[in-house]
């Protein structure tokens, strides 16, 4: 589903990103830790296009990310990305932030729309949220809304970029339950997060970057109980 050979991403001088290769298949679960400054959120961005790499290929869904419109369009809407910081859009209720883009973006009739993203509060479990507006809900609430949303333009492959970092710990728990069920429902999923016990249990491979590389990667139970690499070791605060 996506497959990443030698990516490099620069800002002026500065290198995050030295020459990544990555191939995630449909239907996998890619748990991506490692710490700040590592480069992990400019990895997930470059995927969808929110950063032009430098140099290196991306392909999503046999679709190279180069420089055609068409090609960016179509990826775009084939990638959903789930932030940090919810970006709920605060002027509209709950049912306009997930049914803005599948109607105006890919001009789908607004009835069904609006079924279809009634559906998708249920599943996040806020169906009785939809008529509301996103400062009335907690942090753990908008950010299922915003996974909803990102659902709703039905993607192939769904980006989080540590969803749950910004919310208090009693929140935590209801968000990435919603996270396992789109795993579990078979999505293709690139998850950067900080819950190992997350990572280990739902995601079926981990990535561990360090310095704008992968240090390590393999199965997740493996690699968080035996890593290898002395980085991880630290990052996981195993004492060598
Ligand atoms: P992580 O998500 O692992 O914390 P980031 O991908 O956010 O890491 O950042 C990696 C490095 O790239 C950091 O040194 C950061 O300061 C730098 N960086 C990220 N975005 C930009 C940007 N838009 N301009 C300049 N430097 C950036
Ligand atoms: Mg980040």
């Amino acid at each position: 589903m996506i497959e990443m050979v030698d990516v490099h991403k620069q800002f002026g001088d500065l290198e995050v990103i030295k020459g990544i290769d990555l191939t995630i298949q449909a239907g996998e679960v890619v748990s991506v830790i490692g710490s700040s400054g590592s480069g992990k959120s400019t990895l997930l961005r470059c995927i969808n296009n929110l950063e032009k790499i430098t140099s290196g290929k991306i392909i999503v869904d046999k679709i190279p990310l180069n420089d055609h419109k068409a090609n960016i369009a179509h990826i775009k809407r084939e990638v959903g990305m789930v932030f940090q910081q919810f970006n709920l859009f605060p002027h509209m209720t709950v049912l306009e932030n997930i049914t803005v883009a599948p109607i105006h973006v890919l001009k789908r009739p607004k009835k069904e729309v609006e079924e279809e993203a009634v559906k998708l509060l249920k599943k996040v479990g806020l169906e009785e949220k939809k008529n509301d507006y996103p400062k009335k809900l907690s942090g753990g609430q908008q950010q299922r809304v915003a996974i909803a949303r990102a659902l709703a333009m039905r993607p192939k492959v769904m980006l989080f970029d540590e969803p749950t970092s910004a919310l208090d710990p009693e929140l935590v728990g209801e968000v990435l339950q919603v996270i396992r069920k789109v795993a579990e429902e078979g999505m293709t999923m690139v998850v950067v997060t900080h819950e190992m016990n997350f990572a280990k249990e739902v995601a079926d491979r981990v990535v561990f970057m360090a310095n704008g590389r992968v240090e390590e990667q393999g199965i997740a139970k493996e690699v968080l109980v035996n890593p290898k690499s002395e980085k991880l070791r630290a990052f996981l605060g195993y004492s060598s």
